[in-house]
């Protein structure tokens, strides 16, 4: 077997050991005689993985009690409209902080339900940076104030919690849940999906505040109800089951690496192995403002477009891939989720320092 270092922005890496689990539970979950993915979601065994991820999930986040934890299908972009039809409870408005791809397309979507107000967005359109939270323009008549904490295309993270008053702070967590302590008790709503940090694509986390759900769209489906689906345990319907079994034994192996304190060192320690080295010399440049670089994706070109492919040939050959651009801003994104290790990022400094040695 050889594994390479996998750099793609998702579904990304999982932890070997969690892999290697599931193939020794496989064909037998501990002596039931059947795979996870062949079990009713509403027998015992099930039962007790789901228990178990919920528990261990709200231990490392330390969610407080008055916050439902779901686990929810149809990823982070259903989110995009399910929350305003859970949310705005006979409001029309919601605002906006656009800090790149996936805050622009979350107010698109919000389109469909309501007027968005835009706060602030970088002035000359260049996603490279979060503008100053003195520009922002906060509305009077807003229900929630949606950002985007790590925004995966372009490599930019806000590293505050922002500061909105009363009104209840919503987060698309996507590419940054898990990667440190969240400070739960300040949001209204969190969501992610999980193919980054947390398991296999199908599942779609949200952590919402008791009093702000029961007051729905008329024509919102059941399933995407967060009312009916805390009601329900998350078991309205048939759950992605195996993501959420592989998603729970990714949580113990947060644990057993520390928690999240030890995941933000570990991955503040990773990032800057990487931005060390492009700050150090000339042929590759990282265009986000140094305050709001991006733990998890670091996008990066290099001084000659033109060598882009022989750069992203020579690393698939090199055992490190995935570490294209996404097609909107090009260059080259390296992302850098709690699964890779610090090994796997000194291979690629190691990788980027030759090539220019031999073609910069
Ligand atoms: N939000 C962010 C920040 C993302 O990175 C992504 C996917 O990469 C999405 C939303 C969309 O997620 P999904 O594919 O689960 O709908």
């Amino acid at each position: 077997m050889s594994r390479v270092h996998n750099f793609s922005a998702g579904p990304a890496t999982l932890p070997l050991s969690v892999l290697e689990q599931v193939q020794s539970e496989l064909l037998d979950w501990r002596g039931t005689g059947m795979s996870v993915m062949e079990m009713s979601h509403r027998d015992k065994p099930f039962m007790s993985i789901a228990t178990e991820a919920e528990a261990d999930l709200r231990e490392l986040l330390d969610v407080p009690a008055n916050y439902k934890v779901l686990f929810m299908q149809g990823g982070a972009t259903a989110q995009f409209g399910v929350i305003p039809m859970n949310l705005l409870r006979g409001r029309d408005r919601a605002d906006f902080l656009l800090t790149g791809v996936w805050s622009r397309k979350a107010v698109m979507e919000f389109r469909r339900y309501g007027t968005p107000h835009v706060v602030a967005e970088p002035a000359d359109g260049r996603y490279d940076h979060v503008p100053a939270a003195d520009t922002w323009s906060l509305s009077d008549d807003a229900a929630y104030f949606h950002y985007t904490p790590n925004e995966t295309i372009e490599g930019v993270e806000l590293h505050d919690v922002p500061e909105v008053g009363t009104v209840p702070l919503v987060a698309d967590f996507s590419s940054s849940f898990l990667s440190r302590p969240i400070e739960v008790e300040r949001y209204g709503l969190i969501f992610a999906g999980a193919q980054k940090n947390l398991g296999p694509a199908g599942l779609t986390i949200v952590i919402v505040r008791e009093d702000l759900i029961g007051q729905t769209h008329p024509a919102l489906p059941s399933v995407f109800d967060y009312k009916a689906v805390a009601d329900s345990e998350s078991m309205l319907n048939t759950p992605p089951c195996f993501a959420w079994y592989v998603s729970g034994l990714v949580l113990k192996w947060i644990k057993a690496q520390g928690g999240l304190e030890a995941m933000a060192a570990r991955n503040a320690r990773k990032s800057s192995l990487l931005y060390d080295y492009i700050d150090a010399q000339s042929f590759y440049r990282c265009p986000v403002a140094r305050p709001d670089r991006s733990w998890m994706n670091v996008t990066f070109t290099l001084a000659d477009a033109a060598l882009d492919t022989a750069f992203l040939d020579g690393a698939k050959a090199a055992g490190l891939p995935g570490l294209k651009g996404h097609r909107l801003v090009g260059g080259m994104r390296a992302s850098l989720y709690n699964a890779m290790d610090a090994a796997g990022v000194q291979a690629l400094v190691d990788y980027m320092r030759e090539f220019t040695r031999t073609r910069g």
